[in-house]
């Protein structure tokens, strides 16, 4: 399995427990059984129900007992989320370990993204270099310079 696999499967599955959380977080912390957890998904995440029970019943029972189990809202929701993602066939702790480097990743891509694009310009005032905001840094009227693109561009018939 793919880690970016993965990794969506938590955007995913964080998505669909901030919808449900309010409602299923209760009962479902509460559950003494893999059977109480199906019935619990069926009853307060009916819409997505077929997602996680029966198939992960044993895992969700595991990772909500855990003792490491966040006691907050935000943190239960992606504690669960990633633990899953992977569907078990890792172990939960590999899983969110998996997630936790592929969100890594994404915000350094984040952190390193362009943020605006210049070019190099030669201009009519005598100005050689990089662009600013498309245009040439000393800031001066460009009428010159629009006369001699349309010198340039205009089609000519011979
Ligand atoms: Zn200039």
């Amino acid at each position: 399995m793919r880690s970016s696999e993965v990794y969506g499967r938590a955007r995913n599955y964080r998505m669909i427990f901030g919808q449900v959380w309010d409602k299923l977080s209760e009962p479902l912390l509460k559950t003494t059984s893999e059977a109480e957890v199906v019935q619990a998904f069926e009853a307060h995440a009916p819409q997505y129900h077929r997602e996680f029970v029966p198939s992960l019943a044993r895992l969700i029972f595991e990772v909500v007992h855990h003792p490491k189990f966040p006691k907050r809202r935000e943190p239960q929701i992606n504690y669960l989320a990633d633990s899953l993602a992977a569907l078990g066939r890792v172990t939960p702790k590999r899983s969110r370990e998996i997630v936790a480097q592929a969100l890594a990743k994404e915000r350094a891509k984040l952190k390193h993204r362009v943020l605006r694009r210049e070019f190099y310009i030669e201009c009519t005032c005598g100005y050689e270099g990089p662009a600013y905001k498309g245009k040439c840094p000393r800031r001066h009227p460009d009428k010159a310079k629009n006369e001699l693109l349309d010198f340039i561009y205009q089609p000519r018939i011979f």
